[in-house]
């Protein structure tokens, strides 16, 4: 293969052509703030983002528009590179998330952008700008499974419900008839236990863990 020439798979179909010079970039450098930019190649899974020139194959390939009106990694990526955060913030910070990493943008883009991190690293981006305020139900669930995870290495169901009703605003539900007599039949169908434990020797994983998600 000629030392200009790319390789590109789509759909299992080798096509090998000059590609990055026949399909020129749609985004114009005068017109690129980068603060923005730099900002997210920082961040873990980021860094390719500076190469992608917008032709939309990953778009073209994506899983979600289909489902997901106006969901498109090239244009999320493309907002990124212009510096247009306050537009990402008020017309898709609530679609970014709901990429399902299915990577077939990143197999089909032809400037080896990993589009699937990208996309990720983008909505990392916007989650430690706060921009999304009140956490959902899911997302306080998911913050608080996997502070235990962390710290402990199991789960302690107890501790688990007490901290999501706690966190969600409503310890007052958690003591409703309702849900003490369910709490008391798992206990003692044995279901769940009053103090989940932790898994031995956990103290050095636990810290490799959170260097590793700083
Ligand atoms: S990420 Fe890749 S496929 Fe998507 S627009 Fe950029 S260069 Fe094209
Ligand atoms: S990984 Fe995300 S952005 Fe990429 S094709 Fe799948 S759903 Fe679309």
């Amino acid at each position: 293969m000629a030392e200009n020439t790319d390789k590109m798979v789509i759909d299992g179909v080798e096509l090998v052509g000059i590609w990055k010079e026949f399909m020129p970039s749609r985004i114009l450098y005068e017109d690129v703030t980068t603060e923005f930019l730099d900002e997210v190649k920082k961040l873990p899974g980021g860094a390719t983002i500076a190469k992608c020139y917008q032709c939309g194959t990953c778009t073209g390939g994506c899983t979600l528009p289909e489902f997901v009106d106006k969901f498109n990694p090239r244009g999320f990526i493309n907002l990124v590179r212009r510096g247009h955060y306050d537009i990402l913030v008020s017309d898709y910070k609530d679609l970014v998330w709901k990429c399902v990493s299915c990577n077939r943008c990143t197999h089909r883009c032809p400037k080896g952008v990993n589009t699937q991190e990208v996309v990720r690293a983008i909505a990392k981006f916007l989650e430690d700008k706060k921009v999304f305020g009140k956490l959902t139900n899911d997302e306080a669930f998911d913050e608080i499974f996997m502070d235990e995870v962390i710290s402990d290495g199991r789960i302690d169901e107890v501790k688990i419900v007490k901290d999501f009703y706690s966190k969600t605003g409503r310890l007052k539900d958690m003591m409703s008839g309702d849900q003490l007599s369910l709490g008391f039949k798992m206990f003692t169908s044995g279901r769940i236990k009053l103090f989940g434990g932790k898994i031995k020797d956990w103290k050095k994983v636990s810290q490799r863990l959170k260097e590793e998600l700083q």
